[in-house]
């Protein structure tokens, strides 16, 4: 099928802030076409970032949404929640739902994010009280059981792994968190960076166990979560599991289409996969950064709503290049964290600067690639970050006197 005068055609599937963006960026763009937005969850576009908030019962779940379903009907976008994308054929561009029947599409984005590891040791399949930490309806279903919890254990060392503990402590739960390897994001803070977050945790009352993991879970006859009996031989009671054990790509949908995978959707610059008319975006896009010049694959916010702006400009025909210099920030504990760029996990041959100043609680870690700055991890004072990004977008070779003043903090 190619383009006529007829109106087009755009398919999404999944609408968290890549897919819903792209949306927006397309009905802009194109006042007459066909756009249909797929999501198997039950609510429209809302603010993951702000799940951490609404576990500690700070935000009200319903302050997170960032769009109305008027919205939707508003602007003409076809929304179909709770709707799985089952299936694509990418030869007669068509897109097949479990619950909505099939549509041809001119132009095809998949936008479909991640899903969490499962917690897979014995005894953890079917016991009440373990949970993961990806929705609006996980936050609300954690928040229900903290409330009646008393000892909460949390397994991994991801961002995820810190919220859920952070949120656990947050309301007085006495909270043990388990990281296998040898302290917290292992690949991008160094010794001193993973001892300065330890203090962090421990001077909040969060007790830390680190080079264990959990190798089953044993339950009450009630099906409840009672202790886990770790590698080491160590047995922790709890009444709480939280597990923040990374994701797993959403590429299911496109299993014999020939559409070029590998951890996510390969992509180029522009966002379209191997395939013609089909676009992907967002954390599941593996796409040709063109400011290391490799693949790249980010789990950030503002990276996917940027991609959505991208991917949308480009199936309207344009070829914007995705360049954007991504961010997370957090708190961390009493304190906070941003990740700024590029990380190790990207771009493991990176050379990596760190400095700690413990008087002034503040950390920094900078990595270069191919002597231009590419990426930051802050702890502390995170007010430099404005000025490291500017530093990464000029893409300049960084001189020592200038390394060392990104340094002394
Ligand atoms: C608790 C939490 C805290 C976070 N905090 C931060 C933060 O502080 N800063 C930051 O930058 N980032 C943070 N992130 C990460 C950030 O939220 C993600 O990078 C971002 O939401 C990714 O957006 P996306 O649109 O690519 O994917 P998603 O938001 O994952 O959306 C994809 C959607 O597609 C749906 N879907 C998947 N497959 C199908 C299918 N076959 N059919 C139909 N629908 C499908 C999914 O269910 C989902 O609704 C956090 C994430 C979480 C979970």
């Amino acid at each position: 099928m190619g383009d006529t005068d007829a109106p087009r055609t755009f398919v999404i599937i999944g609408n968290g802030v890549a897919g819903t963006t792209a949306a927006e960026t397309l009905r802009k763009g194109d006042a007459t076409a066909r756009i249909i937005l797929i999501g198997d969850e039950p609510h429209p576009l809302y603010n993951r970032v702000a799940l951490p908030k609404v576990l500690k019962g700070i935000t009200a779940p319903e302050r997170t949404f960032i769009k109305t379903l008027a919205w939707h009907t508003d602007n003409n976008v076809e929304l179909l929640l709770n709707t799985t994308v089952v299936r694509i054929d990418p030869e007669r561009q068509l897109v097949e739902t479990d619950t909505h029947g099939a549509f041809t599409y001119h132009r095809l984005l998949v936008a479909t994010g991640g899903t969490p590891n499962l917690l897979n040791v014995d005894g953890a399949r079917g016991t009440k009280g373990i949970y993961h930490f990806q929705t609006l309806d996980d936050t609300t279903t954690i928040l229900d059981r903290i409330r009646k919890s008393k000892h909460a254990i949390v397994t991994g060392g991801s961002f995820i792994a810190y919220e859920l503990t952070e949120g656990f402590r947050h309301h007085g739960v006495r909270t043990t968190w388990m990281i296998r390897g040898t302290r917290f994001l292992h690949r991008i803070l160094d010794a001193e960076g993973g001892a300065f977050v330890d203090r962090l945790a421990k001077a909040v009352g969060v007790e830390t166990v680190y080079e264990d993991e959990i190798t089953s879970v044993n339950a009450g006859a009630d099906g409840e979560i009672s202790s886990v009996n770790c590698r080491s031989g160590a047995i922790i009671d709890c009444d709480l599991l939280g597990a923040g054990l990374g994701l797993r790509m959403r590429i299911e949908c496109l299993r014999d289409t020939g559409v070029k995978v590998n951890r996510g959707i390969v992509t180029n610059e522009f966002l379209e996969t191997s395939v013609p008319n089909i676009y992907a975006a967002g954390d599941v896009a593996e796409f040709f950064d063109v400011s290391i010049g490799t693949h790249n694959q980010m789990g950030t916010w503002n990276n996917a709503g940027s991609h959505g702006k991208t991917a949308g400009a480009n199936m309207l025909g344009a070829r914007q290049e995705y360049r954007e210099v991504p961010y997370y920030t957090s708190t961390m504990f009493d304190s906070q964290m941003a990740a700024i760029g590029i990380m190790p996990e990207s771009v493991p041959t990176m050379e990596a600067l760190g400095r700690m100043n413990e008087e002034r609680g503040v950390y920094r870690r900078l990595f270069f690639h191919e002597g231009r700055l590419a990426g930051a991890a802050l702890i502390g004072d995170i007010r430099i970050r404005r000025q490291l990004m500017d530093m990464i977008r000029s893409q300049r070779q960084v001189s020592n006197a200038e390394r060392e003043q990104f340094l002394t903090v």
